[in-house]
C-alpha cells in the first residue's frame, strides 16, 4: 500500500463535491489540493481523459503520488499542484483512459520465446501450408529422432491454402519425430502418423463424449483430434528435459518478456492462467513485472491453497491470488466443438460438440472450492455448458451461501434469456472474448446468424446489468483491446463481414467491459479499473479518441505510452 495520508472516504467525498461543480465549464477540481497532502511525483494537463468513473467522467488533467491518482480535474488547478520535483506532462489534447485488463489470458511467454510458432499471434495473417511444415523440418532437424516437434498459433481459417491441414502434410515434416500442430484455440491439435503410432491410435479407435479421433471421407485418420482424445499424447514420445535453474531461468526470461508485450497495447493488468509463480515473482523483484497479474492457479495449486486456508484476494497490487484457473466444461467456439443445445449447422453426421465433465463431478469442484473461499472460474463456450455451470454455482450457493463470490464464467459464448436470469441472479461475471468479433469473423458461418445473435453477447449483458467482463484468451484471441473494442462495437470483423449487429455495444460501454469490469472481475474495482482518486494509477495515453476516429479504425489508435502504477512502462 502507498502511504498518502487522505483516507479514501475523504478522496471519495472530493469526488462527490467535484460533482457538483460539474457543470459548463467549472471543472471539478475546486479543492483537489485538499487531497494532495505532498508534491505530486507526477502531474499530466492538457488530455482528453474519459476516467470511466460516473461521478466524474471527464477531466483534462490529473495528479499522480506514490503510484496512485491524488487529483483529478482541470488543467489550471492541476497543474496548480506541480512542485519542484513534479514531472509534468503536457499530454497536447491526446487522449487518456484508465490501464485496459484482460480477464482472461495464458500468458504463453515460453512458447512464443522458444517454440515454433506457425501463425500470427498478434493479428490477422494468413500463411501457407508450406510455411507451416518447412518451419516444423527445420525444428526437426535439430530434434533427436524420438522427440516432438511442435507448432503453435495455427488458426484453420488463416492458410492460403484454403483446406484443413492434415496428417500428410505433417507426415512431409518427419516420419521419425512425433509431430503436433496445436491450434490457437487450444481445443484442437493436428498430429503426424508417428505420433498416431506411438500412442496406440488407429482409425478404429473409437469417439467419445468429450473428444474425437476425425476421420477423412475414407474413414482414415485426418490428423485432427479434439478436446479430451488428445489426453492419449500425454507421455507419449521425448520432449527436452531442463534443470530447475534452466527452468527458472527460462520462465522468467518468457515472463518478462511477455509483460513487455501486453504494455506495448495498453494492457496493465492480466489475469493469467497459471504460469510459473515463482519465475514471476522473481521477475517483479527485478523490476521487469510491468503489469499487474491477477494470478488463476492451475488445479494441484488450488488443492494446496484450499488444504492451506489461502483465499482469494491474497497477495498485493501486482501479483494477487484471483479466481481458479478455467475449469473446462466443454470444447471451444473458434474449433467448433463447444457443447451445443442443437446440432452444428451442416455437419454431417450431426454433431453438437464437447462436454468435458459430469454435472456430478463440476458440482463437487464448485462446491470444494467456494467453501474453501476461492473463487470459481469455469470455461463454458456452449449453452448446454453454461447451464452446467449454473447449475454447479447455484447449487454451491444453496449448500454454503457466502456473500459476493463472483463466480467467474469464462467465455460465456452462447447465452439464451433464461442463462441471462440466471447469471444476473446468481451474480456471476462472464468474461467472453475480448478480440473474436473481429479477429474470428471468419469462423462465425460456422454458427449462422440465428446463433451469432446469442454469442459474445455484450449488448444483452448490459441491458439485463450483468457486469461482463473481457477475456482475450490468448493464445486463442490477439490481446489488444482496441481491437477487442473495434469488434464490440462493430460487430464486423477483418473480412468485411457483420453478424449479430444486435450484440453492438457504444465506445463508452466497450471502455468499461475493457475497464472497470475487468477490475470487478477479480473483485478489485476499488483500486482500479477508472481514473478516480485514491486508485493505482495505471493509463494509457492514446494517440487518438476511439469515439471520434471511424469506427473501423478503432484498432489502428496508436498506444502513445502506458502507465503502470505511475511509471511508463512503454513508450512508442
Ligand atoms: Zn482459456
Amino acid at each position: 500500500m502507498t502511504a498518502h495520508r487522505t483516507s479514501r472516504r475523504e478522496f471519495m467525498g472530493l469526488s462527490g463535491a467535484g460533482l457538483a461543480g460539474f457543470v459548463g465549464a467549472q471543472w471539478p477540481i475546486g479543492r483537489a489540493d485538499a487531497a494532495v497532502d505532498q508534491d505530486p511525483d507526477l502531474v499530466v494537463v492538457n488530455a482528453k481523459i474519459y476516467t470511466v468513473d460516473p461521478l466524474v467522467p471527464r477531466a483534462e488533467a490529473f495528479a499522480v503520488k506514490g503510484g496512485r491518482f491524488v487529483a483529478v480535474g482541470g488543467s489550471e488547478e492541476v497543474r496548480s499542484l506541480a512542485r519542484k520535483g513534479t514531472q509534468v506532462v503536457d499530454a497536447q489534447q491526446m487522449t487518456i483512459v484508465p490501464g485496459f485488463i484482460d480477464a482472461h489470458n495464458h500468458a504463453p511467454g515460453p512458447i512464443l520465446l522458444y517454440d515454433v510458432i506457425v501463425g500470427n499471434p498478434y493479428d490477422v495473417e494468413f500463411v501457407t501450408i508450406a510455411s507451416i511444415v518447412d518451419k516444423l523440418k527445420a525444428r526437426a532437424r535439430t530434434t533427436p529422432p524420438g522427440h516432438w516437434v511442435e507448432g503453435f498459433f495455427f488458426d484453420d481459417t488463416k492458410v492460403q491454402d484454403k483446406r484443413a491441414l492434415n496428417i500428410h502434410d505433417l507426415d512431409q515434416v518427419s516420419r521419425e519425430h512425433p509431430v503436433s500442430v496445436r491450434h490457437r484455440g487450444g481445443h484442437t491439435t493436428y498430429y503426424n502418423s508417428k505420433a498416431f503410432e506411438l500412442a496406440g491410435v488407429t482409425k478404429d479407435t473409437p469417439n467419445s463424449a468429450s473428444g474425437t479421433f476425425d476421420r477423412d471421407e475414407n474413414g482414415e485418420l485426418n490428423g485432427r483430434v479434439t478436446d479430451r482424445a488428445r489426453n492419449v499424447f500425454l507421455g507419449k514420445g521425448q520432449r527436452l528435459t531442463y534443470t530447475a535453474d534452466q527452468r527458472q531461468a527460462r520462465n522468467r526470461d518468457a515472463h518478462a518478456f511477455i509483460s513487455k508485450q501486453f504494455v506495448r497495447y495498453g494492457l496493465t493488468s492480466v489475469h493469467h492462467e497459471g504460469g510459473d509463480l515463482s519465475a514471476l515473482l522473481e521477475v517483479r523483484d527485478r523490476g521487469d513485472l510491468l503489469h499487474r497479474v491477477s494470478y488463476e492457479p492451475a488445479d494441484d495449486m488450488v488443492e494446496i491453497l484450499i488444504a492451506q486456508g489461502f483465499a482469494t484476494g491474497f497477495g498485493d497490487e501486482w501479483v494477487k491470488l484471483g479466481a481458479t484457473y478455467e475449469h473446462t466444461c466443454d470444447g471451444s467456439f473458434s474449433e467448433r466443438t463447444m457443447a451445443l443445445s442443437v446440432p452444428y449447422p451442416g455437419v454431417v453426421p450431426p454433431y453438437q460438440g464437447n462436454v468435458t465433465t459430469t454435472q456430478e463431478d463440476l458440482n463437487a469442484w464448485v462446491e470444494r472450492v467456494h467453501r474453501g473461499r476461492i473463487q470459481v472460474n469455469c470455461h463454458a463456450n456452449g449453452d448446454v455448458a453454461i447451464d452446467m455451470v449454473l447449475t454447479a454455482f447455484e447449487r454451491a450457493q444453496r449448500v454454503f451461501p457466502r456473500p459476493d463470490p463472483r463466480p467467474k464464467i469464462t467465455h460465456c459464448t452462447l447465452i439464451n434469456d433464461d442463462l441471462l436470469r440466471r447469471i444476473k441472479a446468481v451474480g456471476a461475471v462472464p468474461a467472453p472474448f475480448t478480440s473474436y468479433g473481429y479477429y474470428n469473423s471468419d469462423k462465425f458461418r460456422f454458427y449462422g446468424e440465428e446463433l451469432m445473435k446469442r454469442c459474445m453477447a455484450f449488448r444483452s449483458f448490459a441491458d439485463a446489468g450483468i457486469t461482463a467482463a473481457a477475456g482475450s484468451d490468448f493464445s486463442p484471441g490477439p490481446f489488444a483491446p482496441l481491437m477487442g473494442m473495434q469488434g464490440m462495437v462493430t460487430r464486423t470483423g477483418w473480412n468485411g463481414e457483420t453478424w449479430g449487429a444486435n450484440q453492438r455495444i457504444s465506445v463508452d460501454e466497450a471502455l468499461r467491459v475493457l475497464t472497470i469490469n475487468g477490475a470487478y472481475a477479480s473483485h478489485e474495482e476499488a483500486i482500479k479499473g477508472s481514473i478516480t482518486i485514491g486508485k493505482l494509477a495505471d493509463f494509457v495515453i492514446l494517440a487518438d479518441d476511439p469515439h471520434t476516429v471511424p469506427q473501423d479504425k478503432i484498432k489502428d489508435v496508436a498506444v502513445f505510452r502506458t502507465v503502470t502504477g505511475g511509471r511508463t512502462v512503454y513508450q512508442a
